[in-house]
């Protein structure tokens, strides 16, 4: 017999298997990065059908089997259903969920990565809210939860304390900031403000809670798309299929 276990945890992708059947994968609380298979989930009426889909987050009974996960029950909290209708919202979403899948391990607890999406996914409903400046804070926010924070106080090069300067320059080469005594060292560095460095160091430490609370002028929010970007495309050594569709969408 194998055992039953509950975890929490959020779909991050659905496949259909064979004729009736799906599998998902799941991000939990308890055990990390897991793959389930939810028997009859595309047959009509079936109680996994509207479970066994991305962005919905909530309880899931599985058994624990040799190679995979059986889906025995699942208890969805929320879903996001109107999300699927947002353009170009919803390929951000499913940008964020291939993202939390590149980055996602089995056994690693993943309550922060939930709890990212969560507020995320609450902020591309929130049509005040540029979804550019979404995708700056969730890739940075993401990145400093995986332990891929740039160094964002002192000069990279000669160590001194920016945090007084107006201007500093980001240099992708050397995962973090340069003073502008040292900028050339690095003749690809961005320069960026002061004001868009404090938003990346707000977006790294403030609580989740915060996370959206605030908004750039377009010309930070240049500078902050500027130096994002490019270093989750460092940060990743293969090309997202959700992200070449979102840039398609919004291109
Ligand atoms: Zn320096």
């Amino acid at each position: 017999m194998s055992d039953l276990i509950t975890v929490q945890g959020v779909v991050l992708s659905s496949m259909p298997v064979g004729e009736y059947d799906k599998r998902i994968v799941l991000l939990t609380r308890e055990r990390g990065k897991i793959s389930a298979f939810a028997k009859g989930a595309r047959r009509p009426n079936n109680p996994f059908m509207a479970a066994a889909s991305p962005f919905v987050f909530g309880s899931f009974s599985l058994y624990e089997g040799r190679s995979s996960y059986n889906l025995n029950h699942a208890e969805i909290t929320h879903h996001f259903t109107e999300l699927a209708a947002l353009q170009p919202g919803i390929y951000y979403g499913y940008y964020f969920l291939e993202l939390l899948d590149y980055f996602g391990r089995e056994g690693l607890d993943q309550t922060q990565e939930m709890n990212l999406l969560y507020v995320t996914v609450k902020a591309l409903l929130n049509p005040s809210i540029d979804d550019r400046l979404i995708r700056c804070v969730f890739e940075l926010r993401l990145l400093v939860t995986e332990g891929l924070m740039p160094e964002m106080e002192q000069c990279m090069s000669c160590g001194c304390d920016v945090t007084e300067e107006s201007t500093v320059w980001f240099s992708l080469r050397e995962n973090g900031i340069l003073c502008g005594r040292c900028h050339e060292n690095d003749p690809q560095a961005v320069r960026i403000s002061a004001q868009t460095l404090y938003a990346m160091r707000w977006i790294a430490a403030v609580p989740l809670g915060k996370l959206y609370t605030f908004t750039l002028k377009e010309e930070y929010l240049q500078e902050l798309w500027s130096v994002v970007v490019p270093y989750t495309g460092k940060n990743t050594d293969r090309p997202l299929k959700s992200l070449e569709i979102l840039e398609m969408m919004v291109s």
